[in-house]
């Protein structure tokens, strides 16, 4: 698999707003917010996308949604609520090909999503 956009984040190649960091996760604010808080919750082990994610890739999957959680409890807007959303190849509308959860809040969002 080739670089991605993110690994050059992960390997600080390029600036991004890292909001959160452990061995296993990092997250970041979207360059282009589509709510009041957007953040990236990314594996540091590239995986293109979720199809591509095995049973051995389980526990990783997991430790992104409870990030996700965590950071949205100790920000505060756990309580009204939040939207995570992984995006697979271009139907999904998947741009960049390395897992990412969308973490979005601050706002009402619509159902369905176009
Ligand atoms: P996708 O469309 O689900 O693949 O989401 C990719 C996301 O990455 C989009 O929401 C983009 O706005 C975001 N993005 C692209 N480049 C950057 C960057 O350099 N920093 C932060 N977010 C980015």
């Amino acid at each position: 698999m080739s670089d991605t956009l993110f690994t050059k984040i992960i390997r600080r190649e390029i600036p991004a707003d890292i909001v959160y960091e452990d061995d296993d996760v990092l997250a970041f604010r979207d360059i282009n917010p589509q709510a009041p808080v957007h953040v990236l919750f990314i594996p540091k082990q590239p995986i293109e996308t979720l199809d591509d994610a095995t049973d051995k890739h389980a526990g990783l999957l997991g430790q992104l949604m409870l990030a996700a959680a965590r950071y949205a409890r100790e920000q505060g807007f756990a309580e009204n609520g939040y939207r995570v959303v992984m995006n697979c190849r271009d139907d999904g509308g998947q741009s960049v090909y390395h897992i990412h959860l969308h973490l979005l809040a601050g706002r009402r969002l619509a159902w369905p999503p176009g």
